[in-house]
């Protein structure tokens, strides 16, 4: 039984490179039938914060990836924050000392720097391992200048090979990786065991995360060895290493580039399964062929072993199309429910939710709502195509490049509209006959070309160059105000 796990750290609001993560280990739990853990690594109290807790929580319920086991559903290994588990880690650090497989290291950084300049190694070259075989009495030297120390792991003097689910072979030399620090002379446990300890002790068998945290891997393999010799951890897990997301140039997408901002995205109007489709796309592919397919779709394909491992890159355009065809695929009524918060936002409707709209408000929404989905590729786009609809305003004030588009025949274009609208009956006015006899007198008797026809007829009506379906869009409007608005744009 596969069990997988999210545990980022709440420092910051949540980018698209931690939503990636999150999503490939949910789909390789839910395509697997195993069990996805999500637990919060908040070990660093100067950086982490309780609002990035809890908008990471949202992030998750936000996007529908739900998980079994960990932070408010509980289970069988908790408590899921790393902050409540301080006792584990003392317990366990206690127990690595006691059995040799970590040391008292008592070094500060400055002496080991100076160390490795004395014996002609870089400066930063790293831990010399000076530490390992102190006698007592020499730590009771320590210990007397008032000196406390920090715990390392001895790393064997092995090469430290692994099979990586997306990169194949992994080596790292003897003798490359020195021992590390798990516990801060302060008392404080490091990832570099909180992390481990916790994967241990809830069972997790697939480590699958961000290839930044490749040089913690083999340290983490002998940590796990000697878990299991102290009986803590009964394997050592599979991992696999996920491709950078990348994003303009040739940068890595930095966690304070817009773009990487999961909210900002949603606040634009990404769905759901837009967004996710998207990033699903970052490393990992459904077919040679497809960019647009479910989560569902993907929970039925999704096998770490065919994500890539050469480096994605974040394209907005794209991620935008690809919202587009997801929003096409809403049920209109879900659609409309979902657009109310953006419409409300822009102050194009009464209230932020569907139910509480008025019943004018639903009814011209309903009734246009063919008209708009298939128009947008935004939610935030939706407020722009029914703005005009659901005014009751006779004047609508063109956007800069909508007046650009009214010629000098505007004017007599606009005359000539307004007394033949007039002569439609109030129950005829249905689009296609407003667009007949408009073609009729305008293009076909009057001579004038469609673009200047009908043009300055769409600028009065929405204020827009680009609109939706401008008869359609008349019909809903009704014949008065329909034909005030052409009347105003006259004045
Ligand atoms: N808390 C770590 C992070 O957010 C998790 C690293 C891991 O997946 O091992 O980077």
């Amino acid at each position: 039984n596969v069990h997988v796990r999210f545990c980022p750290s709440p420092t910051g609001t949540p980018h698209v490179g931690m939503v990636r993560t999150a999503l490939f280990n949910w789909a390789e739990a839910r395509h697997t039938h195993g069990t996805f853990v999500f637990r919060i690594e908040d070990t660093d109290a100067q950086r982490d914060s309780q609002e990035s807790y809890e908008q990471i929580l949202e992030a998750l319920r936000w996007l529908g990836l739900d998980w079994d086991e960990g932070i408010d559903v509980g289970g069988p290994h908790g408590p899921y924050r790393q902050s409540e588990r301080t006792e584990i880690y003392a317990d366990v650090a206690q127990k690595l000392l006691d059995a040799g497989y970590a040391y008292e290291s008592f070094s500060t950084s400055e002496e080991i720097e100076a160390r490795n300049v004395a014996a002609g190694r870089p400066k930063a070259f790293g831990y010399d391992g000076y530490d390992r075989n102190l006698t007592e009495e020499q730590k009771e030297a320590f210990r007397a200048e008032g000196r406390k120390p920090a715990l390392r792991i001895k790393m064997p003097d092995e090469n430290i090979t692994f099979n990586d689910l997306i990169r194949g072979e992994i080596e790292f030399k003897a003798g490359t990786v020195p021992d590390y620090v798990i516990v801060r002379p302060n008392g404080d446990a490091l990832y570099t065991l909180t992390n481990p300890v916790d994967d241990a002790m809830m069972d997790v068998n697939v480590v699958l995360r961000g290839e930044d945290l490749l040089s913690s891997t083999p340290r983490q393999i002998v940590l796990y060895r000697y878990l299991m010799e102290l009986g803590i951890a009964k394997q050592i897990p599979l991992f696999g290493h996920m491709p950078y997301v990348m994003g303009e140039g040739k940068k890595k997408l930095s966690k304070r580039d817009p773009e990487s901002n999961l909210f900002l995205h949603r606040e634009n109007g990404f769905i759901r399964e837009g967004l996710l489709n998207y990033l699903a796309g970052l490393g990992w592919s459904i077919a040679a062929d497809r960019d647009v397919f479910t989560m569902d779709e993907m929970v039925e394909h999704f096998d770490v072993r065919d994500v890539k491992a050469n480096p994605a890159h974040f394209d907005l355009d794209k991620a935008i199309a690809i919202n587009a065809e997801h929003i096409r695929m809403l049920e209109p009524e879900d659609f409309l429910r979902r657009s109310v918060p953006y419409l409300f936002k822009d102050g194009v409707v009464s209230a932020d939710n569907w139910d509480s709209l008025t019943n004018r408000e639903r009814q011209i929404l309903t009734d246009s709502v063919e008209l708009v989905q298939p128009r947008v590729r935004l939610l935030g786009e939706v407020s722009g195509m029914v703005g005009a609809l659901l005014s009751t305003d006779e004047y609508i004030k063109p956007e800069a490049d909508a007046r650009k588009q009214l010629k000098d025949s505007a004017g007599d274009v606009l005359d000539m509209a307004v007394s033949t609208l007039k002569e439609i009956p109030t129950e005829e006015f249905k689009a296609e006959h407003v667009h007949e006899i408009l073609a009729k007198v305008l293009v076909e008797d009057g001579g004038i070309k469609p673009r200047l026809a009908f043009g300055p007829v769409r600028v009065a009506v929405s204020g827009r160059r680009v609109s939706p379906p401008l008869f359609e869009s008349m019909e809903i409007l009704g014949k008065d105000l329909s034909i005030a608005r052409l009347a105003e744009l006259r004045k």
